[in-house]
């Protein structure tokens, strides 16, 4: 436990998932807590599919101060808030909430995660063109992340069309930037693809040899990628690009500053860029001791 005393000012906050055994928020947000300064504690809560708004109503007259929430509950918490931040609705995603007089506030911290990942390195998507691999929950956050940063344009790569399509036409909807739909066997076919952001789940866990890319030499023109699986740690695709020259990220980045703009939306702060580099440092080595 990384919270040194427990006491009666201590503030709750927690994650809501379905599971949540495995989740990495409680190390996460406790350590900062710590780092921090700040007496709070943070736990996991197992909730089934239809109880959210029912856990979310309890955890408001408990004081509960806010939650970070995970699959499959991002959309379904949606109806249980006083009020969603507007990226969030675009998004159709909320992953953050905060205790308010009138309610929980509900925020997405993901595609504010995805944007450290390029910021921390000092590269700009405005005017450039990102190709986005998936369409699935995670594709949400990373489509919108083009459109609130400016691309020049927005390529959408999936395995269902359809998918993309849809995802597509709701980033059209919100943003006035292009976005195109295209297929894995045309993904060389794509002209300045300098930034590729992979969302599908192909290269996870015991995966390691699967990529959705297998047409490698398209990575010879593509500067950074972000591949959002950190486990393993270094995916084959990542292999692939750093192969062919690219600067490669995987998603321990994401998860460790989607927690931290938790954070600072809960205690109302912003954490300066060298003392998050710090802790990430810290939370890395942690994670990877297993
Ligand atoms: P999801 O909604 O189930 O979407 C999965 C995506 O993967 C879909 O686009 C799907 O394509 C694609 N896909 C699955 N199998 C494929 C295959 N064999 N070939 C090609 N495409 C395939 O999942 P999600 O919630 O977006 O999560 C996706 C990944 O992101 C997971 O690995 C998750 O752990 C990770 N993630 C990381 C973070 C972070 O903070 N780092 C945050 C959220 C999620 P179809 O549309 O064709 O099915």
């Amino acid at each position: 436990m990384c919270v040194d005393l427990v006491n009666g000012k201590t503030n709750v906050y927690g994650i809501i998932g379905n599971p949540v055994e495995k989740s990495f928020s409680p190390v996460l947000q406790n350590t900062i807590a710590k780092e921090l300064g700040k007496s709070a504690a943070y736990v996991p809560f197992k909730v089934e599919r239809g109880q959210v708004k029912t856990a979310v109503e309890g955890a408001r007259a408990l004081g509960i101060k806010g939650f970070n929430v995970t699959v499959p509950h991002k959309i379904e918490v949606m109806d249980a808030l006083c009020a969603i931040d507007p990226v969030a609705k675009r998004i159709g995603a909320v992953n953050t909430l905060k205790l308010t007089e009138k309610g929980y506030e509900g925020y997405n911290t993901d595609i504010i995660g995805l944007k450290k990942c390029f910021e921390e390195r000092n590269i700009s998507i405005e005017g450039k063109t990102v190709v986005l691999a998936g369409a699935g929950g995670a594709a949400n956050s990373a489509a919108m992340l083009a459109g609130e940063e400016k691309a020049a344009k927005l390529v959408i790569v999936n395995r269902t069309a359809e998918k993309a399509e849809a995802l597509a036409e709701r980033v059209r909807k919100y943003y006035p930037i292009e976005v195109e739909v295209t297929d894995y066997d045309s993904i060389t076919d794509i002209a300045d693809p300098e930034i590729f952001v992979q969302t599908t789940s192909v290269g996870m866990g015991n995966d390691v040899d699967g990529t959705p890319v297998k047409k490698t030499e398209f990575f010879d023109n593509v500067k950074i990628v972000v591949d959002i699986i950190y486990t393993p740690w270094e995916t084959r695709l990542m292999k692939d690009a750093a192969a062919r020259g690219a600067v490669t990220v995987n998603g321990f980045d994401m998860l460790f500053y989607q927690g931290l703009a938790s954070f600072e939306i809960w205690h109302d702060m912003k954490v300066d860029r060298e003392t998050a580099k710090e802790l990430k440092e810290k939370l890395t080595a942690f994670y990877r001791r297993g």
